[in-house]
């Protein structure tokens, strides 16, 4: 079974993408152009990555003494994909660019996520470089941003520190300014930082010439303490070799270091590290301390970094989702091939009869569905708010800022949704297994594995959750809500007028009224206590409407096909998402309108 005709079909048939090319920036594309990018990153995942997903999987990185080796796998993989040109690919042809929309690079990124997810296709790197194309200075674009599409250099983000995970505002890492020359550094006001960062995906490999990691860090006052809160935040570019203007190394290491590679769950093909900034363990000049050069103006760090984290939020978003897919697709294979147990007739079962498949079993076929719907329905929802972007930086200026503005509700729901139910797919694809589903001996134990990391990174599952109840439905007024509520208006506007999805497009228009109504009962207090308190359950409804509203509209695009297998397969997952997801939302809301204290008010020792 193949992922392409999905993507074709979601790409072309569902959100027109060739209309993009109307756009002055896309206009040398077509769908052939389209075509032979798909084509290629189709072939790169199975070739290079497909066969190595469980080889990264058992043979962990480990450290030498000296260096952090990872399997050679890994090299020709991400060697292979820097040669296909996809790390620049949405670049200015100027650049070494194919200005090729977003949404055309998230579907074809999508083929190496469901190939091989820790391998990785670069995400880190382009969102590092990216963020240094919009905030950066005209070097400092040369310099990093530049061979990072090239794929000399990598990316990495550096957030987290071991005291302050969903808490940014008590990163402790501090930076100093370098010297009296300090401002005048051609590459941006230099600065010593000091501090530890944990969880740092790709911080220590040899994968690439230079390692460019994108740190926040704190500038002391004139009293030498740090400005409590997210406000004293500052971004700087601290390359793990000094690099000179030409971006060529100088020979000299900057004084970061590795202090520990993390074990994890699953994601393993990617290093996962704890670094230490300027310890002394790499002395620059003689002094300890890790260069770093200021990005964007100081205090303005976060602004900056949010930059990078919206579009890895996308990229999460899609990883779980293709996790999820790549369980399906395994979960379907198997029910097509293993036999076990018989119908049950009239007569009860007839023990003379030989096995059936399992696929033909009610509940196989329920767990499958449900996968498909999970899955499909993500997908759809990824590439939707791949358009967004494309939207927001190439249409007009009102259809660009409600593109903005969508996006800063739906990204929330992008990022936290697949986590959850493509999740819950790569389950139901262990169930279908059997006990060989919970064996090494079958893939989708690693599914579920790798994809338990999307809850947590990125923003954990109840961060998303206040964000979009406590921000992002409120802000500018709730026009982002507004907006959204538009489109799936104009959605069941379409589809109620179609006897078979009339049902449907009632369904939503009532899933949307209630949603719209618990958030003004959550807030009906004005406390962030009471509204919040159940901000998670809010989170699942709102991703449940959403998915539904994405299922009609695709359903909508469906109907209109020529009768197949695939239509048929495409009608019945919104049935599915109709029947028995959309219904969960009544529980979920009930506790949020009700502004439910259960949780929130039991004391500690109760526990
Ligand atoms: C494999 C992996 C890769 C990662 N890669 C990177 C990376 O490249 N760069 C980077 O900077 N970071 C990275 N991270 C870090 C990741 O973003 C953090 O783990 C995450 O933000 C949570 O922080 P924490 O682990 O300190 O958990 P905590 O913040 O301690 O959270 C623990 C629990 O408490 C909850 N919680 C915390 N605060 C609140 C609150 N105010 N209200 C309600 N609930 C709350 C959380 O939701 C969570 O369930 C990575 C993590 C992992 C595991």
């Amino acid at each position: 079974m193949s992922l392409r005709p999905t993507v074709d079909f979601l790409l072309y048939d569902w959100l027109n993408a060739p209309s993009l090319n109307e756009r002055e920036r896309f206009a040398d594309h077509s769908r052939e152009t389209f075509d032979a990018v798909l084509d290629t990153c189709e072939r790169i995942a199975r070739e290079k990555y497909a066969p190595f997903n469980r080889l990264v999987d058992t043979q962990e990185p480990h450290f030498d003494g000296d260096k952090v080796v990872l399997p050679q796998a890994t090299h020709d993989a991400q060697k292979a994909y820097a040669e296909s040109g996809m790390l620049s690919a949405a670049q200015d042809y100027d650049v070494g660019g194919m200005q090729l929309p977003y949404t055309v690079e998230a579907a074809a990124n999508a083929f190496f996520a469901m190939a091989s997810v820790s391998i990785g296709s670069g995400m880190l790197t382009t969102g590092n470089a990216n963020l240094l194309m919009v905030h950066g200075t005209e070097l400092q674009k040369q310099v990093f941003a530049l061979n990072e599409f090239a794929g000399r250099f990598s990316g990495t983000m550096c957030l987290s520190e071991p005291q302050a995970g969903s808490s940014l505002s008590d990163v402790a890492t501090r930076a100093v300014p370098d010297g009296a020359d300090f401002a005048d550094d051609p590459l941006g006001p230099r600065y010593r930082l000091k501090g530890n960062k944990m969880w740092i995906s790709a911080g220590e490999h040899e994968l690439t010439e230079n390692i460019i990691h994108l740190v926040l860090a704190k500038i002391p006052d004139e009293h030498g303490k740090l400005v409590p809160g997210t406000r004293g935040i500052s971004l700087f570019i601290v390359p793990k070799k000094m690099v000179d203007t030409e971006g060529q190394l100088t020979g000299e290491r900057n004084d970061v270091a590795l202090a520990g590679l993390n074990h994890k769950c699953g994601w393993r093909g990617t290093t996962n590290t704890l670094l230490n900034f300027g310890e002394g363990k790499y002395p620059v000049k003689g002094e300890a301390g890790a260069v770093g050069y200021l990005v964007g103006q100081a205090g303005k760090g976060l602004h900056c970094m949010f930059h990078m984290m919206n579009e890895a939020r996308i990229g999460v978003g899609m990883a779980a989702t293709m996790l999820g897919m790549a369980g399906y697709h395994a979960s379907l294979d198997y029910a097509k091939n293993r036999p076990q147990g018989r119908p049950m007739g009239p007569a009860g079962k007839d023990p003379a009869q030989p096995p059936v498949r399992i696929i033909e079993h009610a509940d196989v076929k329920r767990m499958l569905l449900a996968q498909k719907s999970y899955c499909e329905g993500a997908l759809a929802l990824e590439l939707y708010c791949a358009r967004l972007v494309d939207e927001q930086h190439t249409a007009d200026a009102a259809t660009a800022d409600d593109a903005r503005l969508l996006l800063e509700v739906l990204t929330p729901i992008a990022k936290s949704w697949p986590s959850e139910w493509c999740l819950e797919a790569n389950s139901l694809a262990i169930q279908i297994h059997g006990g060989y589903g919970y064996t090494r001996d079958f893939p989708v134990e690693q599914y579920w594995r790798d994809n338990r990391l999307n809850m947590i990174h990125e923003g954990t599952h109840g961060i998303q959750a206040m964000d979009l109840l406590g921000r992002k439905v409120l802000m500018e007024g709730g026009k982002g809500l507004s907006l959204l509520a538009g489109r799936i208006n104009d959605t069941l506007q379409r589809a109620i007028h179609i006897p078979e999805f009339a049902a449907h497009a009632n369904a939503l228009g009532q899933a949307l009224a209630q949603v719209g109504a618990a958030t003004k009962a959550a807030w009906a207090t004005g406390e962030p206590t009471d509204a919040l308190a159940n901000a998670v359950p809010y989170l699942q409804a709102f991703g449940h409407m959403v998915l539904a509203w994405v299922w009609l509209d695709v359903a909508l695009a469906a109907h209109g096909a020529s009768e197949s297998a695939a239509r048929t397969g495409r009608l019945a997952a919104m049935r599915f998402f109709f029947h028995y997801e959309l219904p969960k939302i009544g529980a979920w809301l009930q506790v949020v309108s009700s502004r439910d204290q259960t949780c929130a008010a039991l004391p500690e020792d109760a526990f």
